[in-house]
């Protein structure tokens, strides 16, 4: 990973074989980035994205492990229990050009992956939500 910065803002190039996720959490508390959001383009050598099935209150999650280019890539940054929660969703499109997507879970880095990246400067917290099933954002 190699990172530059401008005021609140950074880009971030994340290199082959990092994972997407855990870099970026990393990253956040390596910098105290309490709260943000982020998107990025690049490409993926493998992901693993989920759908929530809100009936269930549990992801169905499926491994992708070909390469992908990241067509999108868009994902906020809040605090749970202490520690960094970055919530990422993606579409990823393969060499027909046929695109999956969803709550991304797991992605490891391709070509390259280029992510602009702004923190907020203030503190914003989940909570979990009992009828929903997941980690709110929650304003006081
Ligand atoms: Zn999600």
């Amino acid at each position: 990973m190699k990172f530059t910065k401008s005021g609140n803002s950074f880009v971030i190039r994340l290199a082959k074989g990092e994972e997407i996720l855990k870099s970026l959490t990393d990253f956040c508390s390596q910098n105290s980035i309490l709260s943000g959001y982020f998107w990025a383009i690049g490409a993926v050598d493998s992901a693993k994205i989920g759908f929530y099935d809100l009936n269930k209150k549990e992801f169905n999650f499926k491994n992708f492990n070909t390469p992908y280019e990241i067509a999108s890539l868009i994902g906020n940054i809040s605090q749970a229990d202490g520690k960094p929660f970055l919530h990422i969703h993606t579409v990823l499109s393969d060499e027909n050009f046929t695109c999956i997507g969803g709550h991304l879970e797991e992605a490891v880095v391709g070509a390259t992956c280029e992510v602009y990246l702004v923190d907020l400067g203030i503190n914003i917290e989940r909570k979990f939500d009992q009828e929903i099933g997941l980690k709110l954002l929650d304003f006081q």
